[in-house]
């Protein structure tokens, strides 16, 4: 089975996506994490990649499609949870040639709600493992559960940058909803809840698939 997650940055994908890949036994494929990875490792992707992110901007199609490529071929014989791809038109159609996908799964929440969330998002910049600071604490205050890394805040998180991924994912990736729905495989929970309460949604609305 192949799925993916969809839904405005902040909506909670990332905190979803452990639980979905350990019930469905799935492998988890975030662009976002891979990207974050190249730019603290600093290849030469990675520079490309740094100032975008911190602009908000996309990475081009073509990076994404094929850091995307390159993680299914190194990866056989296995289902994948996608988290942040496809996120353009262009990269759903790269998607589908390489891959089927069963469904798609928006996890929706208004623009207000994200604002005022994404302040308590942590990242560890060590491993990359995220963080929130009342819906997904760290056991030990800035301190990453996995690796003992310090958690900080995104350069993307701040609020200007996120009004402007936002205005972005408006116009570029809320299409690749109809996408999916065009093809009876969107369904769609309500992301305004706890952890918990989405993720009891999501299990029921994947187990009826
Ligand atoms: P995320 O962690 O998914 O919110 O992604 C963080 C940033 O990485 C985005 O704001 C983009 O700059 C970049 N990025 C992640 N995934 C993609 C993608 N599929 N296409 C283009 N840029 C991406």
């Amino acid at each position: 089975m192949n799925i993916v997650l969809l839904g405005p940055p902040g909506a909670g994908k990332g905190t979803q996506s452990g639980a979905i890949c350990e019930k469905f036994g799935l492998l988890p494929i975030s662009t976002g994490n891979l990207l974050r990875k190249a730019v603290r490792e600093q290849t030469k992707l990675g520079q490309i990649a740094a100032e975008k992110i911190s602009k908000g901007e996309m990475v081009s199609d073509d990076i994404v499609i094929g850091l995307v490529s390159e993680f299914i071929a190194g990866h056989p014989d296995t289902g994948f949870l996608f988290d942040g791809f496809p996120r353009t038109a262009a990269q759903a159609e790269a998607l589908s040639k390489l891959i089927e996908i069963d469904t798609a799964l928006l996890i929706d929440v208004a623009d207000e709600i994200i604002l005022q969330r994404m302040g308590g998002r942590r990242v560890c910049e060590v491993c990359g493992d995220t963080y929130h600071i009342s819906a997904n604490p760290p056991k030990v205050c800035g301190v990453c559960d996995k690796c003992g890394g310090k958690l900080v805040i995104r350069e993307d998180d701040k609020p200007e940058i996120v009004r402007h991924r936002l205005e972005v994912y408006h116009e570029q990736t809320q299409p690749i909803i109809e996408y999916y729905r065009g093809f009876g495989k969107l369904i769609s929970v309500p992301g305004d809840k706890t952890p918990e309460e989405v993720s009891a949604l999501v299990n029921e609305a994947l187990e009826n698939v």
